[in-house]
């Protein structure tokens, strides 16, 4: 046995003090910040960073890494003879160690094993594009809440060389999709190496070659991150694709993801001598960690059947994708073709493994699908809302035929947000104001919110107005880059400049395009929508979101929306911003009053930006599903119907009809109503209202103490 492991800590150590001596002295400390994540929720740390070069920061992309290596000689010799920004790097250097060495911990580390949590996307910060979406942004939040709270918690994920797509639109509002290199190198993170100083490396075998993957380790605060990456000499062109793209369209190369996130997974954490106690499986995809889990057991020995058996008690699984076609199933002979020889080192025919993963293990004709595998070999399951629980469990009943839809053993914990990451600026710092020291620890705790309740109506207006003010000139700022890139005519160009009125109602609507988020509601009738934006109380909306790149169908959505923008208020009044990111969704619901959803369904699993934005003191109008349907209390926002109807048409008219109705007569007249000192007294008592009841409820704090209690520390399927 050579020398312990240090999981990387070591050559995180060493990038930062490379990164340290190519600064000048003073600014060491901020090199060593940069290396971990934990920077971007303390509320100093992204305007520190901002500091040294406030334009480069930017062009950047809030990278501080990059920031540091490309800043001219002069912005950082002014920087480092800056005593304020020195002091504040200290300061923030400080804070930072006293939290790494649990002195800040609410609770003393516990030296537990780990739970290593698994998941194909990680939204940690915009500088690191391993993310699409929603799922990304609730995995983040989970490392980073498991950081505040000292939990014991270690994360796999892979390193797309490409990470997801980025987005334009033209000028008749058609998507293109482009892809950007990342480059690790100028990445906050490091190649964990091995005792001989070369990179540690794991095997997958996989089709028929061993694809060999690297390890890179990102710092989440406490939470370590480790990302596998098959861009090695010693694979093939086709083995390196793998980890390229996420989300590729090709299903063969997913499927090729999959065993390399979930076997590739396993047998990183062995080579890096960390022993789960538990594998928390983030969705599906990282599903066949758990026959590699088998497969070491059967190594020592155990018998097959005890091997899987032991392998279920080490499995927790969260399902997230109601919409059938999320849940990625592959015909037999392509898993025979990509699995065939992991299959026989477990000591497994790839027929039985395929069993593994159909409702019936009988039917020939049925595909392999990877929650099904999920399901089967995980000791507890849970959906991510309470309605989700229930669909979870009509959806996947087919795999307990015995029991009835009540008695499938899935149950949920409802998904919740990371507070510090998604704050704006200013709500932040009234919340400190009010709230008491080190409230965040408490959010989960409905006494800390009852102290908005002594918040003056005038300090909490005066952030929305802020945070509102801050998102026009962000909206104006990008929506006219978005169009001279577009090549729009110059009027419509400069129509941008003078976009949204900091006034004026703001209504936000971003996410991913999928038919089934129904987008297209906001332009049912399009003259009642235009009366909407013009008039003496009007309203003005921020739309954005990325249709995934084979579906035709959200992407002409779009182009509807599009189709309108020849109107004359509409130029002014609706903004589509390109190419959605968390970077965007934070400025987006830390600036609109309301926060639209819209889905069918009931196919919104949870949704998570409606949180982020009760938070910064938005209201939610949005469909009682997901979490809406267990956070709405008939007064603390606004509602459509969360039935569901087969008839989509009819659904739609009927929705779109109480949309307007709802913006006409109830949310427009209550934001504009004003008193004497134009105060909106109505509308800051709902939003007191509505931060009371739900930010408590809907914090990763309270995710967090669920997961703990009801599936980490549980043996059973309760079912419910
Ligand atoms: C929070 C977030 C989401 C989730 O959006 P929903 O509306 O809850 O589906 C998606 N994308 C990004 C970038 C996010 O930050």
């Amino acid at each position: 046995m050579i020398a312990p492991m240090d999981h990387g800590e070591h050559d995180i150590a060493r990038r930062a003090a490379d990164l340290a001596s190519r600064v000048p002295e003073p600014l060491a400390a901020l090199a060593r910040i940069a290396y971990n994540y934990r920077w971007s929720w303390f509320p100093d740390g992204p305007d520190l960073f901002g500091s040294v070069d406030p334009h480069r920061w930017e062009l950047c992309g809030e990278n501080p890494v990059r920031l540091l290596q490309e800043a001219s000689g002069e912005s950082l010799s002014r920087a480092a003879a800056d005593p304020e920004l020195l002091a504040r790097a200290a300061s923030l250097e400080r804070s930072l160690r006293a939290e790494m060495a649990g002195s800040a911990a609410p609770d003393p580390p516990r030296q537990e094993r780990p739970i290593a949590f698994f998941c194909a996307e990680y939204a940690i910060h915009c500088s690191l594009p391993v993310y699409a979406g929603g799922l990304g942004a609730l995995a983040g939040d989970f490392l980073k809440e498991a950081s505040d709270r000292a939990m014991p918690l270690v994360a796999v994920g892979l390193m797309y060389r490409q990470g997801y797509f980025h987005q334009r639109v033209d000028t008749s509002g058609r998507q293109h999709e482009y892809w950007l290199d990342t480059d690790p190198e100028r990445l906050p993170i490091a190649l964990v190496t091995a005792a001989d100083g070369r990179p540690l490396t794991v095997s997958v075998p996989i089709w028929d070659a061993q694809v060999v993957a690297q390890i890179w380790r990102v710092d989440v605060g406490r939470v370590p991150l480790f990302l596998l990456d098959a861009e090695r000499p010693d694979n093939s062109r086709l083995a390196r694709w793998i980890t390229s793209q996420l989300y590729v369209g090709d299903p063969i190369t997913r499927l090729a993801q999959y065993a390399l996130l979930g076997i590739g997974g396993v047998r990183a954490l062995e080579a890096l001598g960390v022993e789960p106690g538990l594998v928390h499986l983030n969705e599906g995809h990282a599903a066949l960690a758990s026959l590699e889990l088998a497969r070491a057991e059967t190594a020592r020995g155990v018998p097959l059947h005890a091997a899987l058996e032991a392998a279920r008690q080490r499995v927790v699984f969260t399902t997230h994708t109601p919409v059938p076609a999320g849940n990625d199933t592959y015909p037999a002979e392509e898993v025979s073709d990509a699995l065939g020889t992991f299959a026989a080192d477990l000591g497994l025919d790839t027929d039985s493994l395929v069993r593994l993963g159909r409702f019936h293990p009988d039917d020939d004709e049925e595909p392999f699908g990877v929650t099904q595998l999920a399901l089967r070999m995980s000791r507890t399951a849970n959906g991510v809302s309470r309605r989700h629980g229930g669909v979870a469990r009509a959806m996947w009943q087919a795999l307990w035929p015995e029991r009835p839809i009540d008695g499938v053993p899935i149950t949920h914990v409802t998904n919740g947000v990371h507070l510090p990451s998604w704050l704006g600026a200013a709500m932040r710092r009234l919340l400190d104001r009010h709230l008491g020291e080190h409230w965040p620890q408490r959010a989960a705790e409905p006494a800390t919110w009852a102290a908005l309740d002594a918040v003056p109506d005038k300090e909490l207006w005066a952030v929305r107005n802020q945070q509102r003010a801050e998102l026009v000139d962000f909206v104006r700022d990008r929506s006219m880059a978005d169009r001279l890139a577009r090549g729009e005519a110059r009027e419509y160009v400069q129509a941008a400049s003078r976009a949204f009125d900091p006034g004026v109602l703001t209504i936000g609507f971003a996410r991913r395009v999928a038919t089934y988020k129904r987008l297209h509601l906001l332009v049912q009738d399009p003259d009642r929508s235009l009366r909407l934006l013009a008039g003496e109380r009007p309203i003005q909306i921020v739309l954005a979101g990325k249709a995934h790149p084979s579906d035709d169908e959200a992407k002409h959505v779009v182009q509807t929306i599009f189709s309108l923008k020849g109107a004359p208020q509409v130029g002014a009044r609706v903004i589509y911003l390109h190419d959605y990111d968390i970077g965007m969704a934070s400025r987006l619901v830390q600036g609109c009053d309301v926060w639209v959803n819209l889905p069918r369904p009931p196919l919104e699993a949870s949704g998570t930006s409606g949180m982020k934005s009760v938070a910064n003191g938005g209201l939610q109008l949005s469909v009682l599903d997901g979490w809406w349907a267990e956070g709405y209390d008939g007064a603390n926002g606004w509602a459509l119907p969360g039935d569901v109807d087969t008839d989509h048409a009819a659904q739609d008219a009927r929705d779109s009809a109480e949309l307007y109705r709802l913006l006409e007569q109830e949310i427009v007249p209550a934001f504009y109503a004003r008193d004497a000192g134009g105060l909106p007294r109505e509308w800051l008592s709902r939003i007191r209202g509505s931060m009371r009841s739900l930010v408590p409820m809907f914090c990763a704090g309270r995710m967090l103490d669920d997961y703990t209690e009801r599936v980490y520390r549980t043996n059973g399927s309760p079912g419910e």
